[in-house]
């Protein structure tokens, strides 16, 4: 059976101060959890993640990886640059970063394929578009941006990558896909994942529903047998409600 991961995304929020606070408050409630716990934090948050998280089972993750190694990029920080701090995760091809920084399929799969070379665990971010389900398209959708990311990959690093699925309009707004939409889709990445691979892959990669998933619905959604876990935006800023999420995902 598979673990199940609860991974907080912070996205652009806490100041340093803030930052250490919702640490200390989610150690010891992060404690004795048996469920996979990422935070994954601004890049000036980093460095006080890592410090505070030292020998607790909390892992740390970065929202964003450039792909090139090094070079004249202002403003972007390469996967080396993070593995050196002790960084293990990087989220790549998040939602709000398709639709608010010209991230495409293809930039979202050399950032993978950056983030793998350098040894970073990678979440993978797909997801569809209210349009698109209405459409009647999400499948289209999901495939493509999956089959797209995860180009040049082999079987054996694969196992470091954890696919979220994050129905777009779900994201920030409230709107949380049904727990049964969410396991269709899920169910869906992994018989893609099965195509690409096979099917002892498929059965041991981590699919993650994001959207929406807080304390009140996480149950109901984490009780499916294909979603391993969350992605967590608003309900990870608070060490009580990410609390709840993390007791829940421990009892599996
Ligand atoms: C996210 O940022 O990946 C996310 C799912 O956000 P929220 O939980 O706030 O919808």
């Amino acid at each position: 059976m598979r673990k199940k991961v609860i991974a907080g995304n912070w996205k652009m929020n806490k100041n340093r101060k803030e930052a250490k606070e919702l640490i200390e408050a989610l150690k010891p409630i992060a404690q004795d959890k048996t469920c996979g716990v990422i935070i994954c934090v601004p890049f000036t948050n980093l460095e006080t993640a890592l410090t505070l998280t030292d020998g607790t089972n909390i892992k740390v993750g970065a929202e964003n990886v450039h792909f090139e190694k090094s070079g004249a990029f202002t403003g972007e920080i390469s996967a080396d640059m993070l593995t050196e701090m002790g960084v293990e995760y990087v989220i790549v091809g998040h939602s709000e970063r398709r639709q608010y920084f010209g991230e495409t399929d293809i930039t979202v799969n050399k950032r993978l394929l950056a983030g793998l070379e350098a040894g970073l665990k990678v979440i993978l971010c797909v997801g569809e578009t209210l349009e698109e389900r209405e459409q009647g398209i999400t499948e289209e959708i999901v495939a493509k941006q999956v089959k797209i990311a995860l180009q040049g990959t082999c079987e054996k690093c694969i196992k470091n990558v954890i696919i979220a699925y994050e129905p777009v309009w779900a994201i920030g707004t409230g709107k949380t896909a049904t727990a049964e939409q969410a396991e269709e889709v899920c169910a869906f990445i992994r018989k893609t994942i099965e195509g690409l691979f096979n099917k002892e892959v498929a059965d041991g990669i981590t699919i993650q529903y994001g959207g929406s998933m807080n304390e009140k619905n996480c149950a109901e959604l984490l009780s499916k047998e294909d979603i391993d876990g969350g992605l967590i935006g608003g309900a990870s800023l608070v060490a009580e409600k990410f609390g709840v999420l993390l007791e829940e995902a421990s009892k599996y």
